[in-house]
């Protein structure tokens, strides 16, 4: 057999199985379990982990897992993706620094950067995220970190990562990915210069809307320390559930991710040429701006992507909603379903954003495991009534 550290991503994710004490079966024991018992005094105070915060046998091998799928040193896991993106955050600022944050970000992590970290005395200021090499005009003596999503996760943007190391790395400045999107398979941040990816696991890792959870990844030992700490202070932690769930999930991550791929790309160009469409925002199409960057940086998409309306009356958007079958309302992505929001509420883009001047509501889709024919009779259901009355 092959080495499964060589092998393709899809052969490594599978066997990233750790050797155990005693019986070995192909998945790890579930140990529900906060106290762990010693038979010696000595005991206790030996090789960790010690307590069930720490993490047992699920964790080590989702750790290991993760580790393969961002081509990272060192994992750190999360009790969801926010707080994996507050941890890693969290450990490359202090009191008295300066935080460029992406316009596009996840709006919670925006906020933990805008009102938690202020309170930590931490300032975070905005940029576009199509700056590329231009982020050197906001640097300041004491800028520490750079928060990047890219694309972000409702209006699609690819930030230039190679571009932005590049001037933040002589400075000493950390790069934070949200890799969430990109779910690894598909992008490989840490290889493209940043210091720590992130992912929430929740999403197409778990894949199938039934857990949480979250890792910060990196290849720097100084920083997995500083996240460590982090992490021990604030006492965070996978429960033992979601922590087996998300390491099932990831097994199968790359033939469900190739199965939303497909599925994303084929209802996004059959949603360009539907007269109530004004733009669909999807980085895999040539029609993104984007595309071209994210041809070089990424190596596939997956089912979420948005797209704009034609200005319609409210009541019109509702019964369009209504008249959907297979299509959910839900604010999450990367289950086996199919689900689709409108995101107008949830942007908070900085005022000269173009988001102000669209012409309608902007929708983001998540293409699930569904038959697309299906799918697409829903959406046409939901078009019929849009136009209807
Ligand atoms: C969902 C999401 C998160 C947060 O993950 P949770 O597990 O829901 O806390 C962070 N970043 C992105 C891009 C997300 O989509």
């Amino acid at each position: 057999m092959s080495d499964p550290e060589s092998g393709a991503p899809q052969t490594r994710l599978i066997h990233t199985r750790s050797e155990r004490l005693g019986r070995i079966t192909v998945n790890p024991p579930l140990e529900r379990a906060s106290t762990v018992l010693f038979r010696t005094e000595e005991a206790l105070y030996g090789p960790k982990p010690t307590y069930g915060r720490m993490g047992l046998t699920v964790h080590r091998e989702l750790e290991a897992g993760i580790c393969a799928l961002e081509g990272a040193r060192h994992t750190r896991l999360a009790g969801n993706g926010l707080q994996a993106c507050a941890l890693a955050i969290a450990s490359v600022v202090g009191a008295g620094g300066h935080l460029l944050l992406t316009d596009s970000a996840y709006g919670p992590t925006a906020r933990f950067c805008e009102r938690r970290l202020k309170h930590m005395g931490v300032e975070a200021e905005r940029f576009d995220p199509r700056i590329g090499a231009g982020i050197t005009a906001h640097f300041r003596d004491n800028t520490q970190a750079i928060v990047l999503e890219s694309p972000g996760s409702l209006t699609f943007e690819i930030s230039d990562l190679p571009a932005i190391a590049e001037a933040a790395r002589p400075r000493g400045i950390r790069i934070i990915m949200d890799n969430t999107w990109g779910a690894g398979l598909h992008y490989q941040p840490l290889a493209l210069g940043a210091d720590i990816s992130v992912q929430a696991l929740t999403k197409y890792v778990s894949g199938h809307s039934d857990a949480f959870g979250g890792a910060a990844c990196t290849n720097d030992k100084l920083i997995a320390a500083r996240i460590a700490a982090c992490s021990e202070d604030w006492g965070i932690a996978l429960g033992p559930d979601d922590a087996w769930l998300c390491l099932r999930g990831l097994r199968t991550l790359h033939t469900r991710l190739k199965a939303h791929e497909a599925a994303g790309l084929e209802l996004a160009q059959w949603l360009e040429s539907r007269p109530e469409v004004a733009r669909v925002l999807h980085p895999g199409l040539p029609s993104h701006p984007d595309h071209a960057l994210w041809q070089r940086d990424f190596t596939g998409t997956n089912g979420l992507f948005s797209f704009i309306l034609k200005p319609f009356p409210k009541q019109a958007e509702a019964r369009f909603f209504g008249a959907l079958r297979l299509f959910g309302m839900g604010f999450s992505w990367g289950g086996f379903e199919s689900l689709i929001i409108p995101c107008d509420e949830q942007l908070t883009r900085r005022a000269d954003c173009w988001t102000r001047s669209k012409p309608g509501q902007l929708m983001r889709v998540h293409a699930g495991l569904e038959a697309l024919s299906d799918l697409k009779a829903d959406l046409e259901r939901g078009f019929a009534a849009l136009s209807a009355g």
